[in-house]
């Protein structure tokens, strides 16, 4: 008999949430109409996560999980589910509660009339400080109008994906991996099921500034060609007021002698200016460049130290087997 379904659940320190989480995707599981497997993946966690999650794996077949050799992030703890999880439908979602367990019906419902990627839209992020939504605001729009595919606004990783579009994740090799963004990069019929977020269930929020800055910047270069034009422009708009300045201080120079504007201020303020513009276009190439560098070097995308629950696990794909080398070598 074939999985029908997976649940990708990448856990960072969550040991309040785990049994909780295990309680509400459970009354899920048992009511949906196929086979589910849950898959935990453990990004590191220092807390009693493993323990629990190795607990609950041995109290119910269903649960699976792997264990990354150190925090790894969010993303690369999702993209080592995906490339585990053998369902013919995988929901990711995060393990705080912030994405509800109920809505996965829903999800399913979609996903039977013929949808190959169904993706949760948040209205509202309940008691979520300011400004985190502030800057998650602008940088969906921003992201939006500068990115080569459509990325929709207000949507995190919660998602149903199909098989084919697990499969096709699964074979790029890309290290900065924004998954909502790869996943809009798929195509085929993706459609939107809209709710309110809750705040956590219990813990402190894993993803700190450094983190979501990061992955907002990762998102921006990996789907956008634009800032690498910016500097561009803005060379060419620094080119045209030098040759306005020039003829301007001629003009000066000729007729009005003791103009205030000929004096250093000016020059200083200029050679400022020009200074910040290049050095924030090196900046960006070396976004860019750093991103071919760490490409080319090739590691794998992350270690396993522990695997529990996928029995015919060898012969998944090679990436699978890539890792499950690592494993051995543990
Ligand atoms: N997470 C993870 N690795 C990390 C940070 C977070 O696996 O380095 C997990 C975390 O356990 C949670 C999910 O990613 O299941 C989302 O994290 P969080 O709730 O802190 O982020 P937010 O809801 O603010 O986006
Ligand atoms: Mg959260």
């Amino acid at each position: 008999m074939s999985l029908q379904y997976s649940f990708v659940v990448p856990i960072y320190n969550e040991e309040a949430n785990i049994p909780e989480l295990y309680r509400r995707l459970r009354a899920v599981m048992d009511s949906l109409d196929g086979d589910a497997e849950l898959v935990f993946v453990d990004d590191g966690s220092h807390d009693r996560s493993l323990l629990l999650v190795r607990d609950l794996h041995q109290q119910d077949s269903r649960i699976c999980y792997l264990s990354l050799a150190r925090n790894f992030g969010h993303q690369i703890a999702v993209t080592a589910g995906l490339n585990f999880a053998r369902g013919d439908a995988v929901v990711v979602m995060d393990a705080d509660l912030q994405d509800p367990p109920e809505l996965i019906p829903e999800l399913v419902q979609w996903w039977q009339r013929g949808y190959q990627v169904v993706y949760a839209q948040r209205t509202q992020r309940r008691r979520e400080n300011w400004f985190k939504r502030l800057t998650a605001f602008g940088f969906y729009r921003i992201l939006r109008h500068l990115a080569d595919v459509e990325i929709p606004t207000d949507t995190g990783d919660f998602c149903l994906m199909d098989r084919r579009v697990v499969d096709l994740l699964n074979a790029m090799p890309e290290r900065n991996r924004y998954i909502r963004g790869l996943r809009a990069w798929v195509g085929f019929r993706q459609t939107a099921i809209l709710f309110e977020r809750d705040p956590r269930f219990a813990g402190e929020v894993k993803y700190t500034f450094g983190k979501s800055f990061a992955l907002a910047v990762n998102g921006l270069v990996s789907f956008s060609k634009v800032p690498l034009r910016i500097s561009t422009y803005i060379g060419m708009g620094a080119a045209a007021i030098a040759l306005l300045m020039a003829i301007l201080v001629l003009y000066w120079r000729f007729f009005a002698p003791n103009s205030p504007l000929t004096g250093y201020a000016a020059i200083t303020v200029a050679i400022f200016f020009m200074g910040a513009v290049q050095l924030i276009s090196i900046g960006i190439l070396g976004e860019y460049i750093g991103r071919i560098y760490e490409e080319i070097k090739g590691r794998p995308l992350y270690t396993l130290a522990e695997v529990g629950g996928f029995q015919e696990v060898k012969e998944g794909s090679n990436r699978r087997d890539r890792n499950l080398r690592d494993v051995r070598l543990l």
